[in-house]
């Protein structure tokens, strides 16, 4: 305990404003001892949980203020660092970093513990002696030697621990969670790149630059889910009308693109991404009124129905916007007038328009004026004015039709 507050002490006189570096190679030579300090005492720190009896993640969350995430790897830490006493010993003293030992605690599976045990002076060795990348090639090459040894196919091994999960984050944001085994990353980043390319393709060249690669890969993600969920890729090109997310709107909320609204998985989106929802018919809406009574449950008559989905797929080709060439299955119908304003829902008040190019006329502020069935103009929200005809055929009719 003396040596605990002897530590403590210490470290309030090093965080002290009087004390000061001098210049740049002050400061890095105090940052790699402060590094090697910190992974000194974590590696203590797994040794005194184990010492107690091993931990829990959820006790490691609430109690040391861990991440889920942190929480699970100081977990198997402690598990495995139990059967490797010198590579225990090896991040004490300051010799292997705590980030390499998280790699060999990664690597060490259950069936994989005995080889580990056998091997610890060589693992130990590479990790006191390689970088991280050359740690990380040389325990994959042990991992797969290991598993021969062992008759399991390294393959069937890591397919074992392939998983998936999200959760929520408090920035709004969802984050997912996972790894893939080789086979599976595969097939998953062949269809994303393939979608990706396509989708860049299909874009305007004046849009490729308003989005990075990695937002590019979660577009590509939602389109090949919006595709599974409308059953498109069989023999039929329109998406069937089904619904996929409820969203719970007040009723003044959607007319006037004020407010907030909540879709049933209780996520909280805008009026205008309520408005976007509601426009077509892959979403089932449940209108309220100002002291929650329910008023209209998604009535057909609003959305577009698969015959009238066909009429505008054989007008716009696809999506709408000028330049724009993402395929019909890519598109949603967009009310030109949106219903809740008293716009029809017929081909003379609707167009087809990319998922992209919906948010863009929702959230992004384009609006849209002129007839679909021959000119729509596309105004930006700096006022540039972009024309766009029907690709198709063209349909005069009467308005009200
Ligand atoms: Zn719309
Ligand atoms: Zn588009």
């Amino acid at each position: 305990m003396d040596q605990l507050t002897w530590l403590e002490r210490a470290t309030d006189a090093m965080l002290l404003p009087t004390v000061v570096f001098q210049n740049v190679q002050a400061i890095d030579e105090s940052v790699a001892i402060l590094s090697t300090v910190i992974s000194r005492l974590e590696g203590l720190r797994i040794r005194l949980l184990r010492e107690r009896g091993g931990v829990d993640r959820s006790v490691l969350s609430a109690g040391l203020g861990l991440s889920r995430g942190e929480a699970a790897q100081v977990e198997k830490a402690v598990d495995r660092l139990a059967a490797l006493p010198a590579l225990q010993a090896a991040v004490e003293s300051g010799e292997v970093s705590m980030s390499k030992v998280r790699m060999v605690a990664e690597t060490v599976t259950k069936p994989r513990s005995e080889a580990a045990v056998r091997d610890e002076a060589r693992l130990t060795a590479l990790a006191s002696s390689l970088s991280p990348a050359q740690l990380g090639r040389e325990l994959e090459r042990w991992g797969r030697t290991v598993d021969d040894e062992a008759g399991v196919a390294t393959d069937e091994a890591l397919r074992a621990r392939r998983s998936l999960d999200s959760r929520k984050k408090y920035t709004g944001m969802t984050e997912f969670i996972g790894q893939l085994d080789p086979e599976s990353a595969d097939i998953v980043n062949t269809a994303l790149d393939a979608r990706t390319k396509a989708d860049w393709q299909n874009e305007p060249a004046s849009e490729h630059h308003l989005r990075t690669s990695t937002q590019r890969r979660v577009d590509a993600l939602v389109g090949i889910c919006t595709d599974a969920l409308n059953g498109v890729g069989s023999s039929d090109a329109s998406p069937k009308i089904r619904p996929h997310v409820s969203v719970v709107v007040d009723l003044a909320t959607l007319r006037d693109a004020t407010g907030s609204a909540v879709t049933e998985r209780g996520t909280f989106i805008t009026a205008e991404a309520a408005r976007r929802m509601c426009c077509d018919a892959g979403i089932s809406r449940i209108l309220t009124n100002a002291v929650s009574q329910i008023v209209d449950v998604g009535r057909e008559e609003r959305t577009f129905s698969h015959a009238l989905r066909k009429v505008l797929v054989l007008r716009d080709g696809g999506c709408r916007m000028s330049g724009c060439n993402a395929p019909p299955s890519w598109t949603q119908g967009h009310h030109i007038k949106h219903w809740i304003n008293g716009g029809l829902t017929n081909h003379a008040n609707g167009c087809l328009l990319c998922s992209r190019h919906h948010h863009a006329c929702h959230e992004g502020g384009w609006t849209i004026t002129g007839d679909p069935n021959g000119e729509l103009v596309f105004t930006n929200p700096t006022g540039q004015r972009l024309s766009s005809w029907p690709s198709g055929i063209s349909i005069r009719m009467a308005a009200a039709a």
